[in-house]
């Protein structure tokens, strides 16, 4: 299923979150200028003809960004024997490994394919510019997921920016690890990313990925320290990995609840050495809520979500991300993130305008900046990615997690079939 692209000459009457209304003009998908909208609806009078969006006052916000998903593993809730409402193998992010495994013997590559296709319509209905992809590299697989990506890639040019990692999803075995190697030197990657809680030795684990990732020059991206224990967190070697390797500002963590079951005095010294390594956090509700926070009644405090609120104070840059799409390890996982930071803001208790700041950047600027994007925001010079929102009120941008009504690539409105655009919004300019 192609989308259907239509370049746009700009976007008039819309509300920005600091309240102005303004007129967004485009050229060759920049944006040219943003000014205090015009009554007329025209887009600055340019004489070029084309068309333009009336956002009619609504609330208009960056292209969101999704820093951590799992295309090659969306859609396939129950389809598993023992997956079945992700209960049969018991409960944990352990027992989700184990039946996602088991769901990867019953389904062929094209039910994968359709799966990761389906939820990049899904992201990009709700507002989703870029990604940053885990393609799953396992002994069985190799780098057939890898491989998938590179054709997700190619077939959503113009859509959707779609970053890969080589993810190890069942550990570094030596034949996994030549595999990321030969996935960073082909230039099949854009990422290395690393799961050192599945490897007997996570340091180990550590260590080669760090190496892999200082070797190729490429960003790294690991999901760490997944559990309620407040002990044995590994945040310290990936800072001293990062610092060792000159590697900050390219290193992100995501996950990372065991950042929840921390006293406060011990989550402080974490986010404050993140901050000064420049690794980036980021966190995902529907994986980490549902997960999460089962064991250890001692732990039943936290709520298995790190709280960005006091990373993003500590200097931390955060992020929040949908991570899985319909499946055993986030069976409510839908791919809205507007409705992600919603949770996380609930879960957090985040109040206050500096909160729903915060909460809008961790799903827009700031994972653009996990993924090195350009520049990404609405201002003149940068790439008119943009998403209209179903409110003209900016907080209840975060409060509502309001309907996506349009979502803007690089200057052109984008629509699948399924993805009907309200098209008295849409006015064509002589
Ligand atoms: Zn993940």
């Amino acid at each position: 299923v192609s989308a259907g692209l239509t370049s746009l000459r700009g976007v008039t009457a819309a509300r920005l979150t600091d309240g102005r209304l303004v007129d967004l003009a485009f050229a060759d998908g920049v944006v040219r200028s943003v000014r205090a909208s015009s009554a007329a609806g025209s887009v600055h009078g340019t004489p070029v003809g084309g068309c333009a969006v009336d956002a009619a006052a609504r609330v208009v916000i960056p292209g969101l960004v999704d820093a951590h998903v799992h295309l090659d593993k969306a859609y396939l809730l129950g389809l598993g024997e023992k997956s079945r409402d992700g209960r049969a193998t018991g409960f944990g992010v352990d027992a989700a490994i184990a039946a996602m495994a088991e769901v990867r013997q019953f389904v062929d590559r094209e039910t994968v394919l359709n799966g990761a296709r389906r939820a990049i319509r899904t992201l990009v209905r709700n507002g989703v510019v870029a990604v940053r992809a885990h393609a799953e590299v396992t002994p069985e697989s190799g780098l057939a997921f890898v491989e998938m990506h590179q054709q997700l890639r190619e077939e959503h040019v113009g859509v959707l920016d779609i970053q890969t990692t080589a993810f190890p999803q069942h550990g570094l075995t030596r034949s996994v690890l030549s595999e990321l190697a030969n996935a960073a030197r082909t230039g099949a990657v854009q990422v290395v990313a690393g799961c050192p809680y599945v490897d007997e030795d996570p340091h180990a684990h550590l260590d080669s990925v760090f190496e892999l990732a200082a070797r190729f020059q490429l960003p790294l991206d690991l999901h760490l320290d997944f559990d309620d224990d407040p002990c044995g967190s590994l945040i310290g070697a990936v800072v001293d990995r990062t610092e060792a390797h000159g590697m900050q500002g390219q290193v992100t963590i995501g996950h990372v609840t065991k950042l929840a079951a921390m006293d406060e005095p011990a989550r402080r010294r974490s986010f404050e050495a993140l901050a000064a390594a420049d690794v980036a956090l980021v966190v995902m509700p529907a994986t980490d809520l549902y997960l999460g926070g089962v064991g250890d009644p001692g732990s039943v405090g936290s709520r298995s979500l790190a709280p960005i609120d006091e990373a993003a104070s500590a200097g931390v840059r955060v992020a929040v991300t949908n991570n899985n799409i319909a499946n055993d390890f986030a069976p409510y996982g839908n791919g809205n993130l507007l409705q992600a930071a919603w949770l996380a803001g609930l879960i957090g208790r985040l109040h206050g305008p500096a909160a729903r700041a915060l909460l809008l950047d961790a799903i827009t600027v700031a994972p653009a900046r996990i993924l090195g994007l350009p520049g990404h925001g609405l201002e003149p010079g940068l790439l008119a990615h943009l998403a209209i929102l179903d409110t003209t009120d900016p907080d209840r941008a975060v409060f509502d997690a309001p309907a996506v009504r349009s979502t803007v690539f690089a200057g052109s409105l984008v629509e699948y079939p399924e993805m009907p655009v309200d098209r008295t919004t849409l006015e064509v300019l002589a």
